[in-house]
């Protein structure tokens, strides 16, 4: 209970730290230290006023001092009784001077049951040490309790008595509590404050987590009423307190409830604005948070009178219950702070548990997010190509390059994981200049190998962002001039809702690219309008058919026979295609059946695991040798 005003706290109870000065004054008999050079040597202090001064006459006016002294005083002998008290000290005590005589002076003031103010105590009185200090609480005989300011100070003479003095600072320390509790309450709900809080947070953390009698968790409700600012702004600032007073005492009387059966009430406290917390220290699991959580909904639901103005109101709760062991204020705050923005998320008018799997997501996301651009500066990605083979004849036409990053916490991750947030934030941009950059000089490498082989393109991805936000012309040219491949070896994938109802700048894009030679692709074709009409009016040379076309196919080793509408479709989407000038390559050839029938319908290239998994550079190259060794 030291240092706080909640509650009464026992009467010996220590407060602060006991202030024991061992070197303030050198005890009588020890030398003092020579004064500094060059300073000018004052007379030497007058003596203190002794009670038992040598003269008869100054003893008689020493005694008198010290029994009128307005500070509360007594001579203690060296066995620790009191040898004399002035009236001061008997009334601070309630017990008059004469009835303090003979008296444990360590008892009267409590220096006894704290081992440490025992200790020093025992050092004055036997000379070791120069003083004591301490604050101590005593409990008067009427009831009171005050607080005083103990010094006990040794006497210079032959018996060497000590001199027990004591301040009463009890209207010190009631400023002094009042104060405090002005600092850590909200005026307006007469709540604990956010400071409060936290101090009661971080104490309770540390009991729980080291001492045993509990039960070693805690909880946290987190509230935030929905759509208060609606309320402030259409209703006044008043109304606006007057609702926060009102929720705040509703939250009072849902935690008194539900402290009732228990050993500890939850704290309630308001950390600012339209925010609560009920802290529950010594938790017993999350059935108890959520019991508080949807106790707190219900007793928000009845409409709030204020003044003549009903008014409902809502709360959106975010819980988090867990071993305070290894917890921290910081990150329990952060833990409910994100379960209160899911609260708010799922709908509001709600209490949401602590997810730590919907967490782990979200900080997975945020971490790939943020590390995105210094990954592309530190080298983290690299791509695999992966073989479009023509179903004529087996043979790799060309290459798609699919990026990977191999992230230094949470290894290799496919473009799925992180494309989205690359183009979220617009690194895509420079994740793309990067991997086309990258496929070309591969290509062009790759040609520059087999001069004699008829060389093979490479198909690179493009994503919308990069035609919007970047200029893609000039970044294509560029690539092909310092790379040296040639135009028709480079095929760019775009998807239909990229390249979809694109007048201006996208159309611009295409045309230029296409007038420079470059091939465009629609990837994942399909998937979208799959309006060819409209894609034959655009500068599209190649159509990716999406894999579901593909896997509709899918009846081998089973009984169940073919769907003859996806073949007919898809058979009609080839033909139409070819009619319109453009090639066609069927994403997702997994089995050797699916290849034969594209083949029947006449699809140009295909483009799954058959043939091979996006593979790392040199494995194509070990493919195509292969390939150029095999008789035809
Ligand atoms: P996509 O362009 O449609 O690429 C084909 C995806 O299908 C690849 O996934 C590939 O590994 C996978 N795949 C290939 N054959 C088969 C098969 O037989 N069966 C099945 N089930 N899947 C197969 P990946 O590498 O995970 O790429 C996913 C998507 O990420 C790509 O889809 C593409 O849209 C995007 N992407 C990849 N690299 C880049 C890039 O450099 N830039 C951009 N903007 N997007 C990229
Ligand atoms: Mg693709
Ligand atoms: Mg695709």
């Amino acid at each position: 209970m030291s240092g706080t005003s909640e509650g009464p706290a026992p009467a010996a109870d220590l407060v602060g730290p006991a202030v024991t000065e061992s070197h303030a004054h050198p005890p009588a008999g020890m030398s003092a230290p020579a004064p500094p050079v060059g300073v000018h040597q004052l007379a030497p202090p007058a003596s203190p006023p002794l009670p038992f001064s040598p003269g008869p006459a100054q003893s008689v006016a020493a005694g008198a001092a010290f029994a009128v002294a307005p500070l509360a005083m007594a001579v203690v002998d060296r066995e620790g009784l009191v040898a004399t008290a002035n009236e001061t000290l008997g009334s601070l005590l309630g017990t008059g001077a004469d009835g303090l005589v003979g008296k444990v002076a360590a008892d009267l003031v409590d220096l006894s049951s704290d081992a440490r103010i025992a200790h020093a105590y025992h050092e004055v009185l036997h000379g070791r040490q120069a003083r004591l200090r301490c604050t101590r609480r005593l409990k008067h005989p009427d009831g009171h309790s005050l607080w005083v300011h103990v010094t006990v100070t040794p006497l210079p003479t032959a018996e060497q008595p000590v001199l027990l003095s004591v301040a009463d600072i009890s209207s010190h320390r009631e400023l002094q509590s009042r104060l405090r509790h002005l600092q850590m309450h909200d005026p307006m709900t007469r709540l604990p404050n956010r400071t409060l809080f936290f101090e009661r947070l971080s104490a309770a953390l540390e009991a729980e987590a080291y001492e045993e009698s509990g039960t070693g968790r805690i909880g946290l409700c987190y509230l935030d009423l929905d759509g208060f600012k609606a309320v402030n702004d259409t209703l006044g600032h008043r109304v606006g307190d007057r609702l926060l007073a009102a929720v705040a005492e509703r939250l009072k009387r849902c935690a008194d409830e539900a402290g009732r059966a228990r050993p500890t009430t939850p704290l309630v406290a308001r950390l600012g604005g339209d925010e609560f917390a009920l802290l529950v220290e010594d938790s017993t699991g999350t059935d108890q948070l959520a019991e508080l959580a949807e106790s707190v909904l219900s007793a928000l639901q009845t409409p709030f009178d204020l003044s003549g103005q009903r008014l409902s109101v809502s709360a959106s709760i975010g819980v988090v219950e867990r071993h305070a062991a290894g917890t921290t204020a910081t990150g329990l705050m952060q833990a409910a702070d994100t379960t209160l923005y899911w609260a708010k998320a799922d709908g509001k008018a709600r209490w949401t548990l602590f997810d730590p799997e919907r967490n782990a997501h979200r900080m997975t996301r945020q971490a790939l997010s943020s590390g995105l651009r210094p990954a592309i500066e530190r080298g983290e990605f690299a791509l695999e190509y992966q073989p479009l083979v023509g179903l004529e004849d087996g043979r790799v036409r060309g290459v798609e390059a699919l990026v990977r990053w191999h992230h230094p916490q949470f290894g290799t991750l496919t473009p799925n994981r992180f494309i989205g947030l690359a183009e979220e934030d617009g690194s895509i941009v420079q994740l793309g200049r990067w991997v086309l950059a990258t496929a070309c000089r591969q290509a062009r490498r790759w040609q520059l190998e087999r001069p004699s082989e008829p060389p093979i393109f490479v198909s690179v991805n493009v994503a919308v962002r990069q035609v919007w936000d970047s200029d893609l012309v000039a970044d294509v040219a560029q690539t092909l001039a310092e790379t040296e491949l040639a135009p028709h070896l480079l095929q760019l994938e775009l998807t239909e809702s990229a390249v979809m109802g694109s007048a201006g700048r996208p159309l611009q894009v295409l045309q230029a690219l296409s007038d420079m030679g470059v091939r465009i692709a629609i990837d994942d074709f399909g998937t979208g309008y799959s309006n060819l009409a409209y894609l034959s009016r655009l500068p599209v040379s190649a159509l990716k058919l999406d894999g579901s076309f593909v896997r509709g196919f899918q009846y081998e080793g089973t009984n169940a026979h073919p769907n003859p509408a996806d073949e007919v479709v898809v058979e009609a989407m080839i033909q139409l295609a070819h009619r319109l000038g453009l090639t066609v390559t069927a994403e997702c050839v997994e089995t050797s059946a699916q290849a034969s029938r594209l083949r029947r319908i006449g699809c140009d290239t295909g483009q799954g695991w058959l043939y091979s998994r996006p593979v790392p550079p040199d494995r194509i190259s070990a493919l195509v040798d292969a390939e150029a060794c095999r008789p035809t």
